[in-house]
Order: C-alpha cells, then sequence, then structure tokens
C-alpha cells in the first residue's frame, strides 16, 4: 500500500515511511492511495487485539503479520484497565463507547499506544540511524498519551507543546510529572492552534536543519496516519459486539456521534464507512467551538473568529487538521484540496462548491453544544441512566439529541465516551452538585457518589514530582524547536 499527499497525489511513500515522517513534505497529510476493504466475516467474532492486527496488516503491509502482532501485544495487553480495551456501556436506549480506559484516561491512548510500536518498527526496518524526534501540539489529551506511550522509546525523543492556559489543571500536572529521559514538554503562551501552527512550520522550516543534525521530524498527532489507522479499529469492534449481542442486526446501518476537535477521530469513522461498515450517519459534534459545525451547515470553513475557552478543552480548536484528508477522500482532486488549504492560510477561509458540500453532508451531521447544555447533559446522564459523562462526551450526547430531533432518525446510536469524567471531575461535580472543589478533592467525591474507583494514574498524580515547568511566548516557538533538535542530536 503507498501513501500519497493530499496536495499532491505524485508524491508517494511506503506506509513506513509515512509513520516515520507524519507530514508529506508539501504540507500536505498521508492519504491510501486505495481503501482496503477487510473481509467483514473475519471481524465478527474478533477480540480486541485481533481486528487491530488485521486492520493495521491491511493498511500496513510492508510490517509483517509478526511484527504488527508485537506492536499490538504490547499495546494492548496490559496498558489498559478494561478486558475489552474499548467497552460499551448501556446509557438509556444509546451506547456509549469508553474510549479511556488507557493510562491517561482520554481517547488518545489507544492510538498512541501503538504508535511507538509501529514507528520503532517502521525505522528498524528503514536502516535509519538518526534519532526521531517527535514534535507534538496538544490541546490536553494527546501530549500526556504520547509522552507516555514514546517514554524512554529507543531512538525517539518527544516534545511536546502545550496552550499554557488552555488546559485543564490535571491535564497539565500530567504532562508536567512525565517520565522518561526523551521527553520534553513546553507551555505556550497561546492556544491550540498557535501550538499547532508551531509544530507545522517546524516541520516546514526546521526539516533541514534537522537532517543536517542526524534528527527526523515526526509527528503523534493525528495529522500521521500511523496515529488514525490504529482508531478505525473500534468502530468496527462496537459495531459487532452490538450485532453479537442481538442489539442490532448483521448489516443494520447505525450512527455514530463523535465529540470533535482535530476531525481525527471521526475521520477514522468515515474510513470504516468506506471500508464497508454499516455507517449510517456520522455526528460531528462540536462545543461552542462551532467551526465545523458552520462548515457543515453553509460549505465555508471559516477559523476567522473568537477562540472560546470550554468544559471541553480538548475540542477547542478552530483548524481541524483532518478535515483535509476529508476533502481528499470526498473529491479524490489533490489540487482543489491543496487550493483549499492555500486559502485557508492566506484568508483563513475557503469554500467548497455546493457538490461536495451535499457529498460531506450525505455522511456527516454537525451539531454544536454551548455550555449550559453540555452541563444539563451531564446532569441528566447522572440522574436518569446512573451513568456519569465527562464534558467532551456530553457534547457528543447533545449532538446525537440535536440530530434526532431535527432528522426523526431513530436509528441505533452509539457515542464515542472520549475521557473518564473524573479526568474532568472538577467541572463534572460541578454541573452534578454545584460544588467548586478543586480536582483531587472533586474526584474523591464522585468516586463516593457513584460508587467507581478513581483511575489510578489521576489518583496518584499529586504525589509525582514536576519536571517541566516555565512557558514561552508563541513567537519564540521556533528558537525553543531549534534548542529541541540540538539537545537530541547532542544525546546521540
Ligand atoms: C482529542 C479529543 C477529542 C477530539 O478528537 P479529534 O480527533 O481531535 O476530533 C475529543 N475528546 C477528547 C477527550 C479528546 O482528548
Amino acid at each position: 500500500m503507498r501513501y500519497f499527499s493530499t496536495r499532491n497525489s505524485s508524491l508517494t511513500v511506503s506506509g513506513t515511511e509515512a509513520i516515520i515522517r507524519g507530514l508529506a513534505e508539501d504540507g500536505g497529510l498521508f492519504v491510501p492511495e486505495t481503501i482496503p476493504a477487510p473481509d467483514f466475516k473475519l471481524l465478527r467474532t474478533a477480540t480486541y487485539q485481533e481486528a487491530a492486527e488485521y486492520i493495521l496488516s491491511l493498511f500496513f503491509d510492508e510490517l509483517s503479520r509478526d511484527e504488527i502482532h508485537a506492536c499490538v501485544q504490547e499495546a494492548y495487553n496490559d496498558r489498559f484497565s478494561d478486558p475489552d480495551i474499548v467497552p460499551l456501556k448501556a446509557c438509556g436506549r444509546d451506547y456509549l463507547m469508553e474510549l479511556f480506559r488507557g493510562p491517561t484516561c482520554a481517547f488518545k491512548d489507544i492510538a498512541l499506544s501503538v504508535l511507538p510500536g509501529l514507528l520503532s518498527t517502521a525505522y528498524r526496518k528503514s536502516g535509519s540511524t538518526d534519532t526521531v524526534a517527535i514534535l507534538t501540539a496538544t490541546s490536553g489529551d494527546t501530549g500526556k498519551a504520547a509522552l507516555a506511550g514514546f517514554a524512554d522509546v529507543p531512538h525517539t525523543a518527544i516534545k511536546v507543546y502545550y496552550p499554557e492556559n488552555g488546559v485543564s489543571p490535571v491535564q497539565k500536572l500530567q504532562m508536567q510529572t512525565s517520565r522518561g529521559n526523551n521527553v520534553y514538554v513546553r507551555a505556550v503562551q497561546g492556544n491550540f492552534d498557535d501550538c499547532q501552527r508551531l509544530v507545522k512550520q517546524a516541520y516546514r522550516d526546521a526539516a533541514e536543519t534537522a537532517a543536517k543534525e542526524h534528527v527526523i521530524l515526526s509527528s503523534a498527532n493525528s495529522i500521521n496516519i500511523g496515529r488514525l489507522v490504529p482508531q478505525i479499529v473500534y468502530y468496527i469492534t462496537s459495531y459487532y459486539r452490538l450485532v453479537r449481542e442481538g442489539v442490532i442486526s448483521d448489516g443494520e446501518e447505525i450512527l455514530f456521534a463523535v465529540p470533535t476537535g482535530n476531525f481525527g477521530d471521526i475521520l477514522a469513522g468515515y474510513l470504516a464507512k468506506r471500508m464497508g461498515l454499516p455507517v449510517k450517519r456520522l455526528i460531528c459534534a462540536s462545543n461552542r467551538n462551532r467551526v465545523l459545525t458552520d462548515f457543515l451547515e453553509t460549505g465555508t470553513y471559516s477559523r476567522v473568529r473568537p477562540f472560546h475557552e470550554t468544559m471541553s478543552p480538548s475540542m477547542d480548536i478552530l483548524v481541524s487538521s483532518n478535515l483535509e484528508r476529508l476533502l481528499y477522500l470526498i473529491t479524490g482532486d489533490d489540487a482543489f484540496t491543496a487550493a483549499c488549504m492555500r486559502s485557508l492560510e492566506e484568508t483563513g477561509s475557503y469554500t467548497v462548491p455546493p457538490a461536495v458540500l451535499d457529498n460531506i453532508r450525505a455522511v456527516f451531521t454537525g451539531t454544536c453544544t454551548e455550555e449550559e447544555n453540555c452541563a444539563d447533559v451531564i446532569r441528566n446522564c447522572w440522574q436518569e441512566h446512573g451513568v456519569l459523562v465527562d464534558p467532551h462526551t456530553a457534547v457528543a450526547v447533545y449532538g446525537l439529541e440535536q440530530y434526532r430531533k431535527m432528522s426523526g432518525d431513530d436509528a441505533q446510536a452509539v457515542v464515542l465516551s472520549t475521557a473518564s469524567p473524573f479526568k474532568f471531575a472538577h467541572d463534572v461535580l460541578r454541573c452534578l452538585s454545584g460544588e467548586e472543589t478543586d480536582d483531587f478533592t472533586a474526584m474523591d467525591r464522585l468516586s463516593e457518589m457513584c460508587g467507581l474507583p478513581i483511575p489510578r494514574s489521576l489518583a496518584e498524580l499529586h504525589e509525582l514530582p514536576v519536571r517541566f515547568t516555565g512557558s514561552i511566548r508563541a513567537s519564540k516557538g521556533m528558537d525553543d524547536v531549534a534548542d529541541f533538535l540540538r539537545e537530541v542530536s547532542a544525546h546521540v
């Protein structure tokens, strides 16, 4: 399987190269040249690990089955607190797909537990002796999951940039206390988009310097195709679990409601649909930052708008990178995709023609959730169904309700539950009882209330030494990247 850039389909690379590089040299994102058609019979009874092995081997066919097996075992055998890896929980008539049973209690763990193995394997096969330096921008959850995944992985170093005031106190502490000799963390005085812009600029402007220092720049963000493919797996395993439990019949089309920021999680759902999974519709649920809602309504994507900080910080994003992949996958037109991205860079917006918008809207519905709606959902899920949901998940539950009201569509639905409620304990408790306390007291209160244990990785946080403090101005970002590269190359 070859991969090419969304902006130029003649720039092709192997799957392993695509994983190592993260971003195509023209700034585009790698897409597979064909979308594989799995034999779904093999997936009906597969365990999570078996399904992951099979899907990864379809996309990364230069890796042997044994190599992929090893990556999957390493990722999913003992890092997750649930034997199903991604369990389903009933919430009224719907199901929550619990994606937060990994080491950092958010859905990023699913892909970032396996990406380091894939990247190391790809690296070994490449015969390179350079160090892979992973630059990552985070709106809160990717950072910690990537730091946990890459800690002390040989031949790699990782630096995470996060918005100083744009992540929750727990998210910040998770990153500041990261372990590992090859991990670096930096707060940026700005928002997530500033961090993402810095990382993208570094690929463009620092790759040559890096090469001189024997460093290859790569990414753990969902712009890396090695992040995206592992996320296809849970759409498939959840579907077949519902079939096995008799909730749906095999072949019945269902809805997935996805709390969306950078459009990576939902794009994996779209790929699952294109691979043949019976997906009726994907609900793209945004918080107050309704840039995607507006795009899906009007066909104009405009990041020129106020940025809101919300209770669902991992979705406080104005430039959803993976939408670029959708534009390409819908149109098959690299020049069109490149023109949209150029316009976004130069003017802050682009507009797709009505026919393209129709094709997107045939699959996606956009919804937007105000903070008070989010709070209502958190309260209702608890009071009516005895289920605690985090604010990101609540945004998707609300999106599903809105979609059902607008459309009358009664299909079975699965809501992607992307973070543990304990990770956002302060806000969840405030929504439930009006109490204002710090996160750790709130964790205790929630634990008593719902009779569930606090995930250990969160409970132990305030005992760990803080390693990374201080912040930089966004304008000093490239200097900081240069320091990082020098440090990494001095280490080899
Ligand atoms: C990252 C994240 C999201 C958004 O996922 P995207 O792939 O960026 O759209 C939603 N919820 C949580 C908890 C996250 O960490």
